[in-house]
């Protein structure tokens, strides 16, 4: 049986979640990793993706207004998936790299030591 990492974590609350996604655009964090993006219609920037050859042409795509990406290589997700994908960190790693990012400490929450067992 295999069970998660993340639940030993101590958790972050949602609402510090929801603060660390308002506070990071995918666009700019994308940007800020060094890819170029253009925009390709009203709510579309494209670029090379940074994790695969994109051979023929820019086959990443990010929806700011959405606030996820996808690749023509059929991977995709949130601002916190990209984060997790660029520099090889797990969930919680990545939330807190946003946050650091944006400014915010993070707090938290303590898991119940009755939970356990
Ligand atoms: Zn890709």
């Amino acid at each position: 049986m295999i069970t998660t990492t993340l639940e030993q974590h101590a958790r972050i609350s949602d609402g510090q979640l929801f603060q660390v996604r308002q506070t990071s655009p995918i666009a700019d964090v994308v940007r800020e990793f060094g890819i170029a993006l253009t925009e390709v219609g009203a709510t579309t920037l494209q670029g090379r993706c940074p994790f695969h050859d994109d051979g023929d042409g820019p086959a990443l795509y990010v929806s700011p207004a959405g606030g996820y990406w996808t690749c023509g290589a059929s991977e995709g997700g949130d601002v916190v998936a990209f984060v997790r994908h660029a520099r090889g960190l797990d969930y919680q790693q990545a939330v807190e790299h946003l946050a650091e990012r944006a400014g915010i400490t993070l707090q938290p929450e303590p898991v119940p030591s009755s939970a356990v067992g």
